[in-house]
């Protein structure tokens, strides 16, 4: 299960990594910006991604992911403090599968993450 967090803080990557790690999910692939994470989406199981960053954000960066067919299933999580009703309806209607609001708690992350592997995999979740 390979992990695409997609986070221009540093920080917010090290933590969503060492909370992504307390639930075995180690192969995590990382980038600063949209435009980063369009190069690594090779192989990719499930993408986490903030909305604000620069060169490209969030939300043009699922647009472009779900233009492309082959990752129209790809599972998509948002972690982001755009925390309107207006935005994450905008969010969801362009593709994201799941939605976190920071900050978050490691327990919010897991679950949410959990839930979608779930929805997205429902054979063999989070191997
Ligand atoms: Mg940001």
């Amino acid at each position: 299960m390979k992990v695409l967090v997609i986070e221009d803080s540093a920080t917010t990557r090290r933590i969503i990594k060492k909370n992504l790690a307390a639930f075995n999910l180690t192969d995590i692939e990382e980038a600063e910006n949209g435009e980063e994470a369009l190069a690594k989406l090779d192989g990719i199981d499930i993408v986490l991604t903030d909305w604000n960053m620069p060169v490209m954000d969030g939300l043009t960066m699922v647009k472009t992911i779900r233009a492309n067919p082959k990752y129209k299933d790809l599972p998509i999580m948002m972690i982001t403090s755009q925390a309107a009703k207006k935005e994450v309806i905008e969010a969801l209607k362009n593709g994201v599968n799941g939605y976190i609001v920071k900050p978050f708690t490691a327990a919010t992350l897991a679950e949410k993450v959990k839930g979608l592997l779930a929805r997205c995999n429902p054979v063999s979740e989070a191997e």
